[in-house]
């Protein structure tokens, strides 16, 4: 072998360098080509992915192929600037999203009445499950007050597993809590089931709750999303955070950005809690879309001994705030009765969070 000189070996270093920015050129360029085919396969309704198109390619390129590199060098190489180009149609896709941060790099603020969720403050909805009583909401709605707390929860259309099961008081149980929120200058935030009863239910509350069993009731995200009310969507019972984000889409695509995101978890093989809470969806919403997340620590868990630890890590993780459920007598609630908190649990709990809570907007 004869020894090259210094100079010879910085000459060939420089001829790879500049075939590396060619190659870097090519790539790209072929990447803006590939998205312009994302954008007219998306216009026509076809398939990104087209397996006999990239048979095609490979082959055409493995036939012109006479080395060094092998063939199946060649085709690893291509096959991954294939993927990349499918990657970057999928990028394109959803900087499409409406609920995207690519679109809107900035916090979305839902107004309640006047709190500002998502302003960097962080904070609490918290009632019981179902609302059974004017007294009962009452009772909740003052203690909650007396901590300083604006946003009431309670259901009245409850959607339950068994038919013969409290269903709730429906249109009853929204009155209950407008007259509530109205004594006491609280928020109320209540689930709404059927698309048909939207219009009716704003009428007495401050935010539409959609519930789990329904992120994807298409027809209700839509309704939601026509009307000018704050919505807190809560992720579905075995969504992926994927599914849950194009959920929030459906109302968003309407015209209503009021959206409030709830993780409360999802099912997994784990039995030890009534669900298994997805804290790390919570960085992931707040990192893929602008929208409020808030943390519903009583579905996710099931177990009262939980709410306090799950909480401090929803606040220490950036939720935008935390939702329990609380029951003046929680042993003879109606739904639920084995994880909601009694009014001094509540009050016992909301103390051990408050040094925790980041307060400033
Ligand atoms: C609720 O919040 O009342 C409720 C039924 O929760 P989920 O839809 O998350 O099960
Ligand atoms: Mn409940």
């Amino acid at each position: 072998m004869t020894k090259m000189s210094n100079n010879e070996l910085e000459k060939l270093r420089q001829q790879a360098d500049e075939l590396n920015l060619q190659i870097l050129k090519l790539i790209n360029d072929r990447g803006n080509i590939v998205k312009e085919i994302g954008k007219a396969k998306e216009a026509q309704g076809v398939n990104r992915y087209d397996p006999v198109r990239e048979r095609t390619m490979l082959n055409q390129i493995l036939e012109e192929n006479d080395g060094p590199f092998e063939n199946s060098t060649i085709q690893h190489i291509f096959k991954e600037i294939f993927k990349a180009g499918l990657e970057l149609q999928e990028d394109d896709h959803s900087k499409a999203l409406l609920v995207s941060r690519k679109k809107k790099p900035e916090n979305t603020i839902v107004n309640i009445n006047g709190e500002a969720i998502g302003d960097g403050k962080q904070r609490f909805i918290v009632g019981p499950c179902a609302v059974e009583s004017y007294e009962q909401v009452a009772e909740v709605a003052a203690a909650a007050k007396q901590q300083g707390l604006k946003l009431l929860r309670g259901g009245a259309f409850k959607p339950r597993t068994s038919p013969y099961d409290f269903q709730g008081l429906g249109v009853d149980g929204l009155k209950i809590l407008k007259r509530v929120a109205d004594e006491y200058g609280l928020a109320v935030i209540s689930e709404i089931v059927n698309p048909a009863h939207i219009e009716e239910a704003i009428e007495h509350i401050d935010v539409i709750q959609i519930g789990a069993r329904n992120m994807q009731n298409f027809e209700l995200l839509k309704e939601a999303g026509s009307v000018n009310k704050p919505v807190l969507l809560k992720r579905g019972l075995a969504a992926t955070i994927s599914e849950f984000i194009n959920a929030a889409e459906y109302i968003i695509a309407q015209g209503n950005d009021q959206i409030i995101l709830c993780e409360r978890g999802i099912r997994t093989y784990e039995t030890a809690t009534r669900n298994t809470l997805d804290i790390s969806a919570v960085p992931i919403l707040k990192q893929e879309t602008h929208l409020p997340v808030f943390v519903d620590v009583t579905h996710s868990t099931g177990r009262r001994d939980l709410l306090l630890p799950t909480a401090k890590a929803a606040l220490a993780i950036g939720a935008d705030g935390v939702m329990a459920e609380v029951h003046p007598d929680p042993s003879v609630a109606l739904s639920d009765s084995a994880q909601q908190m009694d009014i001094p649990q509540f009050e016992k709990w909301l103390d051990a969070l408050r040094p925790l809570v980041n307060i400033h907007a």
